[in-house]
């Protein structure tokens, strides 16, 4: 392609999480590299949440500075989320595009989880997503534009064993970008969720090493600056990636079946019972957009037990 036909993000000031290393990384080198004045925020901790060094952001900062790109270093914690933003304020006087990766892991099976493993997962990766989208959105607002995008996992779409501190944070990422979405929408302020798979630290050990060596993060980086390109429309859409490779994921309802015979019925725990093959058959699943939605459906089904079942 000319380079008259690249997507650049030139006059775009983009805060990235995490990124000292890893996806955080390839997200800001990719972003420097089409024009996007970058702020590398990363803590420079271990990657179960201890200690902090000033060092990875640096790294990264002096890589994009010496391809010729526009960066500066944040060291803050996404937990304090407004510090993140203020960084970018101070620096270039306005954010257009926040990546919400920063991450660690404090993998325990449920018995062994305490309640600081639990705290310090979800505080990192759910509260501090929260404190920066918060902190960016009321200037994302007033801008009319913002791009953001929050970081899921299959562990949290799946389950995946001795992750469940890690698998609620990175589901309760999906609510959250949800609800961002709906409030952003009018603002031309777009949320979407990027579900990664990537060799990186936090999976070194865990994915098996023919796949590891498959998984650069940089593969995936251009779908992360794609959701965050103006010319990207996608506003509450999941997005799978790993290896090359993307795809939208999306919940669904299956048709489900009525409880009882009528409006007079009560639901008793026998028809629950004979319906129970219907309420989980799944041969007529489908998306559904909105709670609107959701809510529609379950008016037609009053009028259709009103009108005799
Ligand atoms: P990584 O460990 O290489 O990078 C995470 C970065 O976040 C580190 O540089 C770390 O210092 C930084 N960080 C940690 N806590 C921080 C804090 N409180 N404030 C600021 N920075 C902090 O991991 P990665 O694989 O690149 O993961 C990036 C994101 O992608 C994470 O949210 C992770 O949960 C998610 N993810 C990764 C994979 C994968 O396969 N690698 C899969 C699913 C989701």
């Amino acid at each position: 392609m000319s380079s008259a036909g690249k997507l650049r993000f030139d006059g775009r000031v983009a805060v990235v999480t995490g990124a000292g290393a890893g996806l955080g990384r390839e997200y800001a080198l990719l972003l420097a590299s089409r024009g996007a004045k970058v702020v590398v925020n990363d803590l420079g901790g271990t990657h179960s949440g201890e200690g902090a060094s000033q060092r990875a952001a640096d790294v990264v900062v002096e890589e994009i500075r010496k391809s010729g790109g526009e960066a500066v270093a944040d060291y803050n914690s996404v937990i304090d989320g407004a510090k993140v933003i203020e960084t970018a304020i101070k620096a270039y006087g306005r954010v257009d595009i926040l990546i919400n990766n920063a991450g660690i892991l404090r993998d325990r099976s449920l018995l062994k989880t305490t309640e600081q493993d639990w705290n310090l997962v979800n505080d990192v990766h759910l509260k501090g997503s929260f404190k920066c989208t918060q902190a960016a959105f009321g200037h994302m607002k007033s801008q009319n534009f913002g791009r953001i995008v929050m970081t899921s996992s299959n562990s949290g779409i799946f389950g995946n064993f001795g992750q469940g501190n890690y698998a609620a944070a990175k589901m309760g990422l999906v609510g959250l970008a949800n609800t961002v979405a709906i409030e952003g929408a009018r603002n031309n302020i777009f949320c979407n969720v990027i579900i990664p798979t990537a060799a990186s630290r936090m999976t070194e050990g865990i994915i098996p090493e023919v796949l590891f060596n498959e998984l650069k993060p940089h593969l995936i980086a251009p779908v992360v600056a794609y959701l965050c390109h103006e010319s990207c429309e996608d506003n509450g859409s999941y997005i799978e990636s790993a290896a090359g490779w993307a795809a939208k994921v999306q919940t669904v309802r299956g048709k489900g079946s009525v409880l009882r015979p009528s409006l007079d019925d009560t639901v008793t725990l026998e028809y629950v019972k004979n319906a129970w093959s219907k309420v989980t058959d799944m041969s007529q699943a489908k998306h559904l957009n909105s709670m609107a939605e959701a809510t529609g459906y379950l008016l037609e089904v009053i009028e259709k037990l009103k009108a005799g079942g």
